[in-house]
């Protein structure tokens, strides 16, 4: 008999249907004879629905008062899927996170989790009842409830995972697994059997929203393989954890992120210090940069540029133009109409060639790179955003067959 934990995202509880359908898959892992927790997100538009009824009563209502609101969508959907397995015949009861012992720090909206006590899920699984967890929330020190971040439902179930020391972690959704692009927009995209951690986390920020990141993260910290899985189809999913077999595939996936502006600041003194005072600058306004680009100087002046995510650009030119005198600097130029399409794979690291046969694709489809960037997994490029879609259909192309 093993633990299984899963959990049901919000499409797959969306209506009284669906509810019925969960309650079918968890019953018939029970039926196996196995002990099932399972965590459940919000019905389908809950937790938006509720934002924007916080936002019409008062748009800058304080943080614990969003995740006293938000924390509700979540608490229904457990009541009401615990009420659907009641009535197959299944003995179930359904808990809210401070129930189950899930201690946050204070950070309301975007808690972490800092422990989790086993005691009363055991004790309910001892009574050999079926355990429906509230996903996305947890208790603070201050007996307040806090959220964990949108989409925190799925961190919730591998901290659950890792706390139980379950045999299994499987996040049911509306999509049947990882994709090595999204297959919305890419013709040939493929089913993954496997993915390491790593590679989903570049995946996963690069704009795969299939997991939240902090559940990778956490996946990984403690060693929980996570199965992404349909609630809708019946067939094996992707499994996500930390070494996967060896196919003859270098690259993992292709992933456009549509969310990022270029920022370039023109005619900087070419002078030591000068990147520092932008960056620190910037940080201090907790702007996130991400590719970085410096020209080598001439006649005494350089350009740096840089991406941002769209939502901070206008914090970004803020900062820059009131720098502007001390740099030296000219001006700065914003694009907000640009794509970072990027590979990842972690088997590129020890093969040579992989950025120019990604480079070399986009040269044939007559798509010109603005900035590039590379780390040990993944190579990105930064293009015009009308060619995104293209972008990501040659490349992937190229690596993917
Ligand atoms: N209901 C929350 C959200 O929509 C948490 C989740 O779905 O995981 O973000
Ligand atoms: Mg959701």
């Amino acid at each position: 008999m093993a633990l299984i934990v899963q959990k049901f995202g919000g499409s797959s509880v969306r209506d009284d249907e669906r509810i019925f359908n969960v309650a079918r898959i968890i019953t018939e892992t029970r039926k196996k004879g196995n002990d099932v927790v399972a965590v459940v997100s919000a019905q389908g538009d809950t937790t938006d629905d509720l934002e924007a009824a916080a936002a019409r009563i008062n748009p800058n209502a304080s943080k614990r008062e969003m995740d006293m609101l938000l924390s509700a969508g979540e608490q229904m959907s457990a009541a009401l899927l615990a009420m659907a397995i009641e009535s197959l015949g299944y003995p179930v009861v359904s808990l809210l996170g401070w129930q189950v012992g899930v201690k946050t720090d204070s950070n309301y909206r975007n808690a972490r989790i800092k422990s989790i006590s086993s005691e009363r899920i055991n004790a309910e699984l001892a009574r050999k009842n079926i355990v429906i967890v509230a996903g996305f929330q947890g208790i603070n020190k201050y007996d307040d409830i806090s959220t964990l971040g949108r989409g925190g439902s799925d961190t919730s179930a591998v901290a659950l995972a890792a706390a139980l020391r379950a045999d299994k972690c499987q996040i049911y959704t509306d999509v049947d697994g990882v994709y090595t692009a999204d297959p919305r927009i890419v013709k040939g995209a493929k089913k993954l059997e496997e993915i390491t951690y790593d590679e989903m986390l570049e995946l996963a920020t690069l704009g795969a929203q299939v997991l939240q990141n902090r559940s990778v993260e956490m996946g990984k910290k403690y060693g929980i393989p996570i199965e992404v899985l349909s609630s809708l189809e019946d067939k094996p999913g992707t499994i996500v954890k930390e070494v996967v077999k060896v196919e003859k595939m270098l690259i993992r996936g292709v992933a456009r992120d549509n969310d990022v502006s270029r920022l370039s600041i023109i005619g900087i003194k070419d002078t030591p210090g000068m990147a520092f005072k932008i960056f620190s600058a910037l940080a201090r306004k907790r702007v996130n940069v991400d590719i970085i680009l410096q020209s080598v100087g001439r006649d005494g002046t350089k350009d740096i540029t840089f991406t941002v995510p769209k939502s901070q650009s206008k914090d970004a030119i803020e900062v820059l133009h009131e720098m502007l005198p001390s740099l030296n600097a000219m001006n700065v130029i914003c694009d907000d109409h640009v794509s970072k399409v990027s590979i990842v794979g972690a088997g590129m690291e020890t093969h040579p060639g992989v950025a120019s046969k990604m480079f070399e694709a986009l040269y044939e489809a007559d798509i010109n790179i603005q900035m590039i960037s590379t780390s040990e997994i993944k190579i990105s490029v930064l293009i015009d955003m009308d060619d995104a879609d293209k972008a990501v259909q040659v490349v992937h192309d190229a690596f993917i067959k």
